[in-house]
Formats: C-alpha cells, structure tokens, sequence
C-alpha cells in the first residue's frame, strides 16, 4: 500500500489541509483537504472514500469532490458508520447546497453511494479488506483497519484517551493516530476526545503490553498553534522509549 497524505491538521489555511489521505491513488481515508491536495485527474481516480465521523474537517471536500466527478459516469462509494452516514446524508448531500450526489446525475448511477458498515465486521472496499472500530471521541466515531496482502494499516480517524481498548480488535502494521494538541492541553483533549503526545504514548505502551510489537506510527491531525509543541514533545518521548514516531506532512508519500 502506497499512502499519500493529503491533509494532516484539523484547520484550514494557505499552509495546512484538513484531514486526509489517500492510499494507493484510489481509497480516501476522509475528505478534509482531499480536493485542495489533489488535481482533477487525481481526484477522477479516487472509487471510493471511507469517513470516520461526521466532523467537518473530515468531509467537506465531499461537495468539491462531487461536482469534480459529476459528468465522470462512475460512482464512488462512501463508507461510513451508521451516524456518519445519517448525517452526511441529511446534512451535507440533501441536495440543497448542491446538486443531489445521491441521485443525480441518475438514481442507479449517483455521483456517490453511502455504504453503512458495522462495527468489527470485516468488509470489502475495493481491492481492500477493512473493518469499523469504535473509537472515544464528541460523536459516534470508528477507527478503520484497512488490510491489502498482508500489511494492515489502522487510521484513528478522531480519537481520545481510551483509544487503547480497541487493540486487542486490531493488528497492525502501521498506526495513523491523530494527536491533535501539546501535553498542555490534556484536559481539553480529554474533554473533547483527542490525544496529546503523552496520551498516545500511554496508548502505545498498551499496545506493546498486549501485541508484544510496536507498530510504525505516523502522526496526522495536528492543531496548528500546537504543531511546535506537538512535534518536540514527541521527540522528547521517543528519547525516553525508543519508540519512533514520524509525523506526517501533506503531500507526502509513504510505501508501508
Ligand atoms: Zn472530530
Ligand atoms: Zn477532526
């Protein structure tokens, strides 16, 4: 699987895209800053889109995406959890804003199809096998594990402390974990369902503790104002643990 970070913060500016990333040209793991990272060529490519949660910095770019790829003739599936998909289809494909994705440009032929997929029941999307976890967050929200051969990469979507008791439903390879604020703000965190860099390597420990390996881990979701701190206070825990955190920037392209 070839993973291509498009997006890797929770605000929007001339400097950042909102979560997403997209894994081998053809599957979006969310829609934040997916349109903004991508030509139309690229964004004609993309089949299907999985959604961790209805949160704006996680589907926006599905309006975008849309009217990109209306006159495409193909549809892309959505996959998403019954909540995500309730909510995205009363308030952001109602066809309101825009053009109704869901039915136009013909019912059996839509721009998107919303697939609700349950909670650790192992589905197919593509050539990809994947599967919902529920993670802690402000609103109904699942992680995914998404299998190709025999690598599995686990996206966290949003999560916050607590995120550990998933890992005995998950095996993988490599972890795409939000951190989304500094130590400083572990309350906040706490309060709204985030993690901080203490807070996930608290989760890694367990991780360890239960799988006896540590998984690669990449970073995403980061706040701006606390990028800085973010990302030095991660190296500073790697110091103390050994364990190897990158964090990821948008355009990157990482081989797992
Ligand atoms: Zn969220
Ligand atoms: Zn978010």
């Amino acid at each position: 699987m070839r993973l291509r970070v498009l997006g890797a913060h929770n605000l929007e500016s001339r400097d950042t895209r909102m979560e997403s990333h997209l894994i081998d040209g053809v599957l979006a793991l969310d829609a934040g800053g997916l349109t903004r990272a991508l030509t139309f060529d690229e964004q004609k490519q993309v089949r299907a889109i999985i959604l961790s949660h209805r949160h704006f910095d996680h589907v926006k770019d599905l309006l975008p995406l849309g009217i990109a790829v209306r006159n495409n003739g193909v549809t892309v599936d959505i996959y998403a959890i019954q909540d995500t998909a309730d909510f995205i289809k009363s308030k952001l494909l109602d066809g309101s804003l825009f053009p109704d994705f869901l039915r136009s440009p013909s019912p059996d032929n839509p721009v998107f199809r919303i697939n609700v997929v349950g909670f650790k029941k192992e589905f197919k999307v593509l050539d990809y096998t994947a599967m919902a976890v529920p993670v802690p967050h402000a609103v109904p929200a699942a992680g995914f594990q998404i299998s190709s051969g025999d690598k599995k990469l686990f996206y966290t979507g949003d999560t916050g402390r607590g995120v550990a008791d998933i890992w005995p439903d998950i095996s993988p390879d490599v972890l795409l974990s939000e951190v989304t604020f500094g130590n400083a703000m572990e309350e906040t965190a706490d309060r709204v369902g985030h993690l901080t860099p203490a807070l996930l390597m608290e989760a890694l420990d367990k991780f360890k503790a239960h799988h006896g390996y540590t998984p690669r881990v990449i970073v995403s979701h980061m706040n701006p104002p606390w990028e800085d701190d973010i990302r030095r206070e991660l190296k500073e825990l790697t110091r103390e643990t050994g364990i190897e955190v990158q964090v990821a920037d948008a355009d990157e392209v990482i081989d797992l």
